[in-house]
This record gives C-alpha cells, structure tokens and sequence, in this order.
C-alpha cells in the first residue's frame, strides 16, 4: 500500500470549481460571473496597455539580471507601494514610521503580516466581518492564530451594513485582538462604512485596543480614485494607529498571476524599523525566501514615471466605470422587467462585486438553466456581464427570482 493511502480528497475552492465548470461549458451564451478578474465589454481579460509596454521594455533590456532579489524584495517598488496607500505627503513616511515588503500579492501580505503578528506580537486572535473573502479564516489559522471570531457586517434584509452588530462585536473583543478591515471594496458585499462609521470603529478600536489589519486588494479600483479608496488606512494613521495593510496590484495593475503584493508596516517608532525588518526577514525566508521580481519591476517603473503613472490612473478609471456602467445597466433591465425587490443594492455597492441576495436555490437556478456562473453566497463578479449579455443575465434572474 502507499504511504499516501492516509490522505482523504479535500474539498474544492468554490471559485476555482465553478470557474473550471464555466470554462468546459459548450453552450454558447454562458456567462461567467465567478472569480473576481476584469473582463472588457467584451467579456475578454484586458492586459492594461501600460503593463504592456513596460513589459516590452523590460524584454528588450539586455542589461537586466535574474539575480535574486532582497529577503524583503525591490526597494524602489515597496517604497512607491508605501507611498501609493499612505499618500506621498504621508508624515509617517517622512518620519522614517512606514514601510513596505515586497510580498506574494494580497495573499501573501496578509500570511506574511499575519504570521509576524501571531510570532512576534504574540497575538492570537484575529477578527473577520461575516460575512468576508473566503481566504481570510484559512491564512489566518495557517499563520498559527488559534482564536478565529466573526464580527456582524452584513444585514440581508436591509441589505446594508449591521452597524450596530459591529459595534457590538468589537466593544466586547479582547485587547490585542488583530481586526481585519477591508481598506475598501468590500468583498463579497461591496459595502464599505461611510467616513462616519469608520470614525466609530476607530473608537471602538482604540478604546478596546484592537489591532488593525487592513486588506487593500482594489485600491483605485474601487472610486477610480487611489487617495479615496486609502481614506479608511489613512484616517486610521491619522488617529494614531499602529498598523499593518496587505496591498494587491492583482486588479488595479490586471497582474493577477504575477503575485505582485506589498506589506506596508506603521509604527509609532521608528527606531524599531531594523528590528522589525529582521524580523519580516526570518517570517519571509522561512516561507519562500525571497519574491519574484518581474510583476514588482513593471509597477514600480510605473509608479516611478509621472506620464506611466497618469496613463495607469486613465486605466484604472477605465476599468472602474466600466463596472459602474455594468451596475447600472443590470438594474435597468431588472427594473423594466418588473423583477419582484429592490434592485438599488446593485448600484450602491462598490467595488469588483454585487452580493445580489439572490438565494442558493436562485442561483442553482442560474446555473442549470442558463449557464450563468456564480457564487453560492449570490456575490456576482460585476464585470463579467458586457452590453450583449447583461439583458441574457436580467431576464434569467428574473425568471429565478419569480419561480
Ligand atoms: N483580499 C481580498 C478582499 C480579495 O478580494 C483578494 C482577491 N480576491 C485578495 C485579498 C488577494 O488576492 P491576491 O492574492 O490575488 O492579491
């Protein structure tokens, strides 16, 4: 027998699954409203031209290297990542309090933050809004945080935010607890606090004192705006705050596969940063050693050059109308249809995501019939839907709705 024989089939990423069963799907008007990447109103991946024509540049240059990179990775692109969320002008980065790891997208941020929190800090408990990305829990508990607890986010009848739950939830956390806020975009809700309710979550925080994680996984995406969507970080670094953020260049740079991603660390001293650092260093060796660096040259050469730079910011308002513009169309059609409910939701979200509250049966429903892919939870991958299939999608979730 093998050695092997003791390990039992895991279950499957929902997202992954659905995904590979939209793509083996012949019928001809499937619509794939899954994983959370852009699609043009053509329904195609869009490479940003910008990304193109550095890369072009990057394939031309004889005198680049594969050398490895720093434990920590490329200087120039965790700098500029620092400077992109906490704004140039920032004074904790002209106080020598913030900087940057280079890491393995989002993803990578959050496990590498999360394990040098739980290591180091000796903190074991860790907070996530219910409802959140699916990921969080799993790089949570794998980082070693024994102590995974929800707090109310999401209120399904009103479909807004349960303020007063999370209020609730935070006030009885106990002191250390690391509280994992979404910067923006929240994912699958796409509902963020308002400035006001940000202000009472850093009271909370504060006075319970809590630790915040913020996950910025669509920095400009969201507004279209990078200072807007990093209000929430910077507010909280205004108030005082020590702080960590994951930072994901997956859908503002379009470099899903590349794992281009940046730990951005505040301190409230900054003689501790070379601690710290060594720290990180140990927390990165352990787990891959070092990054790549072809995803992290083309958006530090970005980020570095005023004209690349604007030309991004054009894309990522691009690709951040063109979702508000999918927003808007869905709910016209359902409107006109008559589709039992309210559909503003659709609209009043932000961000990669509707969470339609279409139910389980609903979007079985989707599926079978009319091979429209999405999640169980009902989150919807706005800008999978394009002006030819967006009335397709309508008039199936109003026959799903009224059956
Ligand atoms: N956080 C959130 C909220 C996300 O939606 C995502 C992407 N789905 C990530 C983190 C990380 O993604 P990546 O590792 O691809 O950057």
């Amino acid at each position: 027998g093998s050695r092997f024989q003791v390990v039992e089939q895991g279950p499957p990423i929902e997202v992954f699954q659905k995904n590979k069963l939209f793509l083996e799907d012949t019928f001809q008007n499937k619509v794939n409203l899954t994983v959370g990447a852009y699609r043009d109103e053509n329904g195609k991946p869009w490479v940003l031209p910008v990304v193109r024509k550095v890369e072009k540049q990057i394939a031309a240059d004889d005198t680049l290297l594969h050398e490895y990179l720093p434990v920590l990775g490329m200087e120039q692109f965790s700098a500029a990542s620092v400077s992109m969320l906490l704004g140039e002008d920032s004074p904790v980065i002209a106080s020598g309090r913030a900087f940057g790891v280079q890491t393995l997208s989002g993803t990578g941020g959050l496990r590498v933050g999360a394990e040098f929190l739980n290591r180091h800090l000796k903190y074991n408990t860790f907070y996530y809004s219910q409802p959140t990305w699916e990921n969080h829990h799993l790089v949570f508990v794998r980082s070693g945080f024994p102590n995974a607890r929800e707090y109310r986010y999401w209120d399904a009848k009103t479909r807004a935010i349960d303020f007063d739950g999370l209020i609730e939830d935070l006030r009885s956390a106990p002191a250390d607890s690391v509280v994992l806020l979404h910067a923006c975009a929240h994912n699958p809700t796409g509902i963020d606090p308002t400035h006001d309710q940000w202000e009472k979550i850093a009271d909370v925080m504060e006075e319970r004192k809590l630790f915040p994680f913020f996950d910025s996984a669509y920095q400009g995406f969201a507004s279209g705006d990078l200072d807007k969507d990093a209000w929430a970080v910077r507010y909280f670094i205004k108030r005082g705050f020590e702080l960590v953020c994951a930072q994901s260049y997956a859908k503002n740079f379009g470099l899903y596969n590349e794992r281009v991603g940046n730990l951005t660390v505040v301190t409230s001293d900054a003689a501790l940063v070379p601690a710290l650092k060594s720290q990180l260093t140990w927390v990165v060796r352990s787990i891959y050693s070092n990054p790549p660096a072809h995803g992290a040259r083309v958006v530090a050469t970005v980020l570095s050059d005023k004209a690349l730079f604007d030309q991004w910011r054009e894309h990522i308002k691009t690709m951040s109308s063109r979702v508000i513009q999918m927003r808007e169309a869905l709910r016209a059609e359902l409107i006109k249809l008559g589709t039992p409910g309210s559909w503003e939701h659709i609209v009043k979200q932000i961000g990669l995501f509707s969470f339609t509250g279409l139910t389980a049966r609903q979007v079985a429903h989707l599926i079978q019939e009319y091979h429209i892919y999405l999640l169980n939870s009902g989150r919807i991958n706005i800008c999978g839907l394009n002006p030819g299939n967006v009335q397709y999608v309508a008039r199936a979730i109003h026959d799903a709705v009224t059956k």
